[in-house]
């Protein structure tokens, strides 16, 4: 079996075997060096003259075959060290090499930073892509993330939950993936764009603390640094008001921050808190950028928005939910819902980081006809509303607990704390703008027997 390049630091003189791929080969006369990577790290590996045979093969060596090289690992000369290396201390002198699999000249070098590389070759190449050191670390990041959640709400008494990928819609704003059903002739299924209304549901289960890593879809027109599927991490809890939700993930950002960056400074805690009539007045915008100084990658600005409109006016001047439907009206501006609906705050939230609209969330509405009233006053009625959200509406009258919560997104997080510009930085398979994936191929044209299978006929 193989040992970790990570590892070899510790294995001195002992003769061991490593398996990657190779990073760079130098010729030094008669002197090769190769430094193999594997997904640990980087190790110099040296073939010497003596066996003809092993020195010829290390000679044919180019950059990214894949090998298992046997070898003895050596303490490096004191001068020889290289502390930007983990195993700068080491080397291994080679003893035999097999080749694994041999490597076409890549479309771009992997050994350097990707970033300058153009965009679509770098996703048509994903694979070699995340070969490379930042890209690799990234997902490392991402994962070690996404592990703190898990444990820290565990910790905190959540319980994971996977909810349905093939649903109906759940209104978040955004446009919808549909699937057609094969066995429902001109039926479809909704890919979630949040699993806003289950987790709802799991707090009438009586589930109380719930989160799940959610994967998210939104069919949206390309604007910004935006992606149609992404994630959240999706949490809800019941018998809490908006100050225990907000504690809560401060706490957690707080405790992430130390354990997973802890070079990172938080600029101010407790987090600052405006209203998001505070925020649009002073700053112009609902996710101000609190930093000190820009300049600084290691400042984390956190601020919560709260109370945020319930509704805004449509294009249409029709009232739209401004976050979404299931958000409680602030109780204090209650009676202004049906004399001035667009005065009515709600108990609704925003985790803002270095000017990035890190999470959104709410108290929600458990009471029927509450909810009921919200959907009229969206202009739907009565045949739409239990066409959509019967549901939801018959669920809330068996004794609903009162609940609530939020749901950061991780790519941003991730694309914050790892100082990447754009969140595809920090997404294995990413989409282009404009929604397609170059390496797969997709979206792509199916087959006209797949199409009729599924009941659709296409024009194009
Ligand atoms: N489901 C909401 C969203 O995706 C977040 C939340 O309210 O918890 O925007």
């Amino acid at each position: 079996m193989k040992k970790y390049i990570a590892e070899i630091p510790k294995l001195v003189g002992e003769s061991v075997e490593v398996a990657g791929w190779i990073h760079a080969r130098r010729d030094m006369g008669k002197i090769v060096f190769v430094d193999l990577r594997d997904s640990t790290g980087l190790l110099q590996v040296v073939f010497v003259p003596g066996n003809q045979e092993l020195l010829a093969q290390a000679m044919s060596l180019r950059p990214e075959f894949c090998v298992r090289i046997r070898g003895t690992v050596n303490e490096r000369p004191e001068k020889m060290r290289n502390p930007n290396l983990i195993t700068g201390s080491v080397e291994m002198l080679a003893e035999s090499l097999e080749i694994l699999n041999e490597a076409k000249t890549p479309p771009f070098e992997v050994d350097k930073d990707t970033m300058p590389v153009n965009e679509e070759l770098r996703l048509k190449y994903r694979y070699l892509d995340l070969r490379s050191e930042r890209m690799a670390r990234n997902l490392r990041l991402r994962d070690q993330v996404v592990s703190f959640f898990r444990s820290w709400l565990r910790n905190e008494g959540f319980i994971e939950i996977e909810t349905p990928m093939l649903t109906k819609g759940t209104p978040e704003g955004a446009g919808e993936y549909i699937v057609p059903s094969r066995m429902h002739p001109g039926k479809f299924y909704v890919l979630p764009q949040a699993p806003q209304q289950f987790k709802q549901l799991l707090m009438v289960a009586g589930v109380e603390r719930y989160f799940q890593i959610a994967r998210c879809l939104r069919d949206e027109d390309p604007r910004g640094d935006r992606q149609f599927e992404f994630t959240q991490l999706d949490l809800e809890m019941s018998f809490v008001t908006q100050d225990d939700v907000l504690a809560l993930n401060e706490r957690m950002m707080i405790d992430l921050i130390k354990e997973v960056m802890p070079d990172k400074r938080i600029a101010e805690t407790p987090f600052p808190r405006l209203t998001y009539a505070e925020s649009m007045e002073k700053y112009g915008i609902d996710k101000p950028d609190l930093r000190k100084s820009k300049d600084d990658p290691n400042e984390l600005a956190f601020c919560w928005v709260v109370d945020f409109p319930l509704f805004e006016s449509g294009d249409d001047g029709k009232l739209q939910a401004m976050h979404h439907p299931f958000c409680m009206p602030n109780l204090e501006d209650i009676h202004l819902l049906d004399s001035d609906p667009l005065k009515v705050r709600g108990w609704t939230y925003d985790l803002v980081l270095n000017g990035t609209e890190l999470s959104s969330g709410s108290i929600r509405i458990h009471n029927r006809d509450l909810q009921n009233r919200i959907f009229e006053l969206l202009g739907m009625d009565s045949e739409e509303i239990e066409k959509k959200f019967g549901h939801l509406l018959e669920a809330f009258e068996y004794g609903a607990p009162p609940h609530g919560g939020m749901a950061p997104g991780i790519d941003r997080l991730v694309m914050l704390l790892a100082d990447e510009p754009n969140i595809r930085e920090v997404i294995p398979f990413p989409k282009t703008g404009d929604a397609r994936d170059p390496m797969m191929g997709a979206p792509s044209i199916l087959a006209p027997s797949q199409l009729k299978d599924v009941h659709i006929r296409s024009d194009v």
